[in-house]
Parts: structure tokens; C-alpha cells; sequence
């Protein structure tokens, strides 16, 4: 036995315990330190890039944003919000802090806007392209439909910024509203669990926590 998650969760956390909820364990309740990546160092200045371009900090973009020029100055001329973190409330309520207590879903959006009755959201990807998973788009829309109740349509969208490809999906409010249940039902286990069995797979080659890493883990 040991003790229970009580932190908020988002999309990461959710996939973490999917995949092992051991990983998650020692990722989320035991905190234990993940090493950077050059990935993932690459991908969040290219976020930052982005986000200092469209708040106007920024004249210009990296040259390997240049393609992107065109779709950020066009998105500039919507009535656009960059780089939100937002907290939910158990009832899909919006908080006012991403950290206040009560947080139950914490979820980023790199940049929405409204226009003609239509919520967009916006994620930017960095490295190869990949279809998102539909929980990953699902739970985005979720999260903006929430934020803003009083739009009937929300676009997800999520922009690759390597392959320039955008993957796009539409939902419409009350579909939103039917999903909800869906998560609600698919984190609870996450706040049951006192046990954080170790489910080993093919993933445990790169987990940070495996033996072969030098990791707590026994697989
Ligand atoms: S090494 Fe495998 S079993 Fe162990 S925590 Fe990582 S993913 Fe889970």
C-alpha cells in the first residue's frame, strides 16, 4: 500500500498511468526526477518562439519556423489568447489558478480564438507527425468547451510544426458535454489506487525509471 494521488490531472498523467501505473508512481507521487531530452528541450523553444512572436515580443521567427509566418500572422488578426494554463474543477468548472486548491484537471492551450459562434484551440506539435490520439483532441475540445460555454461548436486543432501539417476535428457543445463522463470514469481509477502495480512492456526499454536505466524499478 501506498498513498493515493491527490495532485490534479491532465492529458500526461492520464497516458503515464495508462501505460504503468508504477511509472506514474514514481513520476507523480514520488516526484523522482525525469532527465530533459534534446526533443524536448527543441519543442518548448519552439513554443516559446512562437508565443513571443504572436504576443508581438518578437519581430521575427527561427528559420525553422519561417513556414509558419504566414498561418501566426493570419491567426494574429483573430481576437486570440496565447499560451493559457487553466485549472478545472471536479464539475468542469474554470478556476481562477492553475494551482489554487480544488485543481482537479490542469490543461494547456497554446492559442484560441472565437469567431462566427466557433470556439478554435490550438496545440502546437514539435517532431514527427503523428494523428493524436483521440483522447488527447477529445479532452482539448473538452477543456475550451468548458472554458467557454457559450459556444455551440469548438475546433481542435493541433499544428505540426516540423512537417507543417495540421490535424483538425470539430465538435459540437452538447458531444462535449456527453464526453465528460468518459474521463471522469478513466481518472478514477487514478485517484483509487493505492497499489501502483507495474504493468512491464516494450516501453520499459526507454523508461526512466527501469532497472536497465539505473531506475527504482525491478523491471
Ligand atoms: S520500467 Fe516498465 S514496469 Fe517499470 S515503471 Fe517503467 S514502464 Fe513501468
Amino acid at each position: 500500500m501506498s498513498k493515493p494521488f491527490t495532485d490534479a490531472w491532465g492529458f500526461s498523467k492520464l497516458d503515464t498511468y495508462r501505460d504503468c501505473p508504477k511509472k506514474f508512481f514514481f513520476q507523480f507521487i514520488q516526484k523522482l526526477p525525469q532527465p530533459s531530452s534534446p526533443a524536448m528541450e527543441r519543442g518548448s523553444d519552439m513554443h516559446e518562439a512562437i508565443e513571443m512572436y504572436l504576443n508581438g515580443w518578437a519581430k521575427t521567427l527561427p528559420e525553422n519556423l519561417t513556414e509558419w509566418v504566414v498561418p501566426l500572422d493570419v491567426l494574429k488578426t483573430k481576437d486570440f489568447q496565447a499560451e493559457q494554463a487553466l485549472g478545472f474543477d471536479k464539475n468542469w468548472t474554470p478556476l481562477k489558478d492553475w494551482f489554487q486548491s480544488g485543481v482537479w484537471l490542469r490543461a494547456k492551450m497554446d492559442a484560441k480564438y472565437i469567431q462566427d459562434g466557433m470556439l478554435t484551440v490550438i496545440d502546437f506539435k514539435s517532431g514527427k507527425y503523428r494523428v493524436p490520439s483521440t483522447e488527447q483532441v477529445e479532452l482539448y475540445a473538452i477543456a475550451g468547451s468548458a472554458l467557454h460555454p457559450e459556444v455551440e461548436k469548438v475546433k481542435a486543432e493541433f499544428w505540426f510544426l516540423d512537417s507543417g501539417d495540421i490535424y483538425t476535428r470539430d465538435y459540437t457543445k452538447p458531444e462535449l458535454l456527453q464526453l465528460r463522463k468518459k474521463y471522469e470514469n478513466y481518472v478514477a481509477p487514478i485517484y483509487a489506487d493505492t497499489v501502483w502495480e507495474a504493468t512491464p512492456s516494450s516501453a520499459c526499454r526507454w523508461c526512466t525509471y527501469s532497472k536497465t536505466k539505473g531506475g527504482p524499478c525491478k523491471f
